[in-house]
């Protein structure tokens, strides 16, 4: 079983200024990579725990072990089995031997019999006496039809019930949902404290630097980069790989992954074209930008491939389009530079 990070301090000290205030239903709100699922454990530990103290749960009762073993009787988690399976959590007996029988696979969005189980959690009797909790993560993975499931519980709490909905996409979610809950805007940790953190993780001064501008200063993004064994190195030079058409420079990479850094490039470049600084790569490892035009196409065009990264028809040619539109797009780029340099007196 892994065993949650230890907080880091900007997740620590939002975690203190949330428990200091009253209600039982928050919504953390915010890009991804920030820590809301982090912070949504950590609000739940509290509420349940035995002996809390200021600053959250003790980490030493029956219930902070409950929590840390995934088997606390008060605590309902409401996630995509996908999800569950990646952290840890136990899915219920009746999925579980669905997706061991191959009947289906593990669900990539919160499931309506998941939601029910929550429903009747919520209405059950608490059975540690010290209330209960559900955690959704993340809440923008419920379909409408989940979504009013929860809603009707988050209108009339059962009384000794409190939520966390945990949100990469808030602007998904239903305004009903919205509004039932007080929202907090997760808060970005500088570049200094990010940097700290990741040294703290184990991961090289050098490397944190180059992961966290991978990440766009995202930090728990930054730490899967380091953790999935992604090089900085090839990280920098990726887009000149892909201005050669060089049909290897996404090879390896799975296609949401892949559609994700070319996202990124594609922002950067629009970025440089409106004069602004790149964000995610450094200036130097840029190509020179295409038209504006030829970019907003190719925006579009990776927003479209986005929708369907999920479920690729085949990874391998898939890898192969998007290499070849990012070719064929930054090719441009260089072409415009020639051209221009041609009609120079
Ligand atoms: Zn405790």
């Amino acid at each position: 079983m892994q065993a949650d990070a230890p907080l880091a301090p900007w997740i620590a000290a939002q975690r203190a200024a949330l428990l200091a205030q009253r209600g039982h239903a928050w919504l953390l709100q915010g890009p991804s990579g920030l820590g809301q699922y982090a912070l949504g454990l950590a609000l739940v530990r509290a509420w349940l725990c035995d002996t809390p103290g200021e600053h959250g749960a003790c980490g030493q009762c029956a219930s902070c072990h409950a929590i840390d073993v995934r088997t606390h009787a008060d605590l309902c988690v409401l996630m995509p089995e996908t999800q569950m399976i990646a952290l840890g959590w136990p899915l219920s007996e009746k999925a579980q031997a669905e997706i061991d029988d191959k009947k289906r696979k593990a669900s990539r969005e919160i499931r309506v019999e998941a939601m029910r189980d929550a429903v009747e959690f919520s209405q059950r009797t608490s059975a540690r006496g010290r209330g209960k909790a559900v955690l959704v993560y993340p809440a923008e993975q419920m379909n409408t039809v989940t979504a009013n499931a929860l809603l009707k519980t988050l209108e009339e709490p059962p009384g000794d019930v409190r939520f966390v909905l945990a949100s990469e996409a808030a602007h998904q979610l239903l305004p009903t949902i919205r509004s039932r809950c007080l929202g907090h805007t997760m808060a970005w940790p500088s570049d200094a404290e990010s940097l700290a953190w990741l040294q703290q993780q184990g991961v090289a001064a050098d490397a944190a630097q180059a992961h966290l501008r991978a990440a766009g200063g995202r930090p728990d993004d930054a730490l899967a980069l380091a953790r999935g064994g992604r090089s900085p190195a090839a990280w920098a030079l990726l887009p000149k790989a892909l201005a050669r058409g060089d049909a290897t420079a996404l090879a390896d990479w799975a296609p949401a992954q892949a559609i994700d850094a070319l996202q990124k490039l594609c922002h950067d470049l629009l970025a440089r074209a409106a004069g602004a600084p790149p964000r995610y790569f450094a200036e130097a490892d840029l190509p020179p930008a295409p038209p504006l035009l030829a970019l907003s196409r190719w925006a579009q065009a990776l927003a479209r491939s986005a929708r369907t990264a999920e479920h690729p028809f085949n990874t391998g040619l898939m890898l192969e389009a998007l290499v070849a539109q990012a070719h064929h797009t930054l090719h441009l780029g260089s072409q415009s530079r020639r051209e221009g340099a041609s009609h120079r007196p």
